[in-house]
């Protein structure tokens, strides 16, 4: 397909929201299959002990699969433990295992717990366009660790009642890893997710994350799709499970606004062929 712009250097997508079930694994593969399907070199690292990110790549992460938990806990080279992805060239997984739960505590007691992934990702050498990082739905140590890493944080919000509740939390852990830690953190993107346009509520919580998140917010916002539920369970993301469907359009026209960020390009422009 037609290609998307790709950024002069690697950046790094936090995923993050410390709800469950609001889109956080679902929108990593999928913008990153977007992405990568249209000429870039994309790396997903797992970073939820549930491994769904892994599963829905079609990724084997049995417990003796070396992962991410090898690389946070045991300094095991990424390298090591990165598998390219099926049917998706220049798409890449770091796994997650069920040993991932543990790491949050044996962290702890680990020196330079809070940098051991960015330490990780500064010594891969291998050329990336793209890193995005799943984070499982809790502010501890791993989701410290991706915030710490990363360069961009990406939220999804599901348009439900109380949608922005706890997310005040997220934030403050933004500006404070920001603040301590990695001064290149910020909030980059709002993807609104599993959107009912037929919904009054939906419209409405919608109009709420705009009027708190003004640009941050993707103007593509992700229908409900069933396509979009049935693909993990083919080991696919929806790109190309059903590459016509609502939902991989609006997926990859999600990926399309991120890249035509990152290079500066006004998204309005790009869209009606104008140039910028
Ligand atoms: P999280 O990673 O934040 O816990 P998931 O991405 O796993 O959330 O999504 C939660 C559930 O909702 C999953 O079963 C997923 O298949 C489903 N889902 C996510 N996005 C959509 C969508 N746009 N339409 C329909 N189902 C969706
Ligand atoms: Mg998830």
């Amino acid at each position: 397909g037609e290609g998307l712009p790709r950024p002069d250097r690697t950046r790094i997508i936090v995923v993050a929201n410390q709800k469950g079930g609001v889109g956080k694994t679902t929108t990593t593969v999928n913008l990153a299959a977007s992405l990568a399907l249209h000429g870039n070199r994309v790396l997903v690292i797992d970073l939820d002990p549930q491994g769904n990110a892994s599963t829905a790549l079609g990724i084997d992460h049995h417990a003796e699969v070396p992962s991410i938990y090898d690389v946070l806990v045991d300094s095991k080279p990424l390298p090591e433990i990165v598998q390219p992805v099926r049917d998706v060239e220049g798409l890449f997984c770091a796994p997650a295992t069920i040993d991932l739960a543990g790491a949050e505590i044996e962290l702890v007691s680990l020196v330079a717990r809070e940098s051991r992934l960015q330490r990780a990702i500064n010594a891969y050498e291998q050329p990336l366009d793209y890193i995005f990082i799943d984070c499982p739905p809790s502010l501890g140590l791993l989701t410290v660790n991706a915030l710490v890493a990363g360069q961009e944080v990406l939220i999804p919000i599901q348009c439900e009642y109380y949608a922005l509740e706890g997310l005040g939390q997220l934030l403050r852990n933004v500006e404070l890893v920001r603040g301590h830690l990695n001064p290149t953190l910020h909030v980059s993107t709002i993807l609104l997710t599993m959107y009912d346009g037929r919904t009054r509520l939906a419209a409405q919580v919608a109009e709420e994350v705009r009027g708190h998140f003004g640009d941050e917010v993707l103007r593509t916002s992700i229908p409900r799709s069933v396509r979009i539920s049935e693909a993990p369970s083919y080991g696919q993301t929806v790109l190309t499970y059903d590459p016509g469907s609502s939902g991989a359009l609006s997926y990859l026209e999600a990926a399309r606004e991120i890249a035509l960020r990152g290079v500066g390009v006004s998204y309005d422009h790009a869209h009606l062929g104008a140039p910028s």
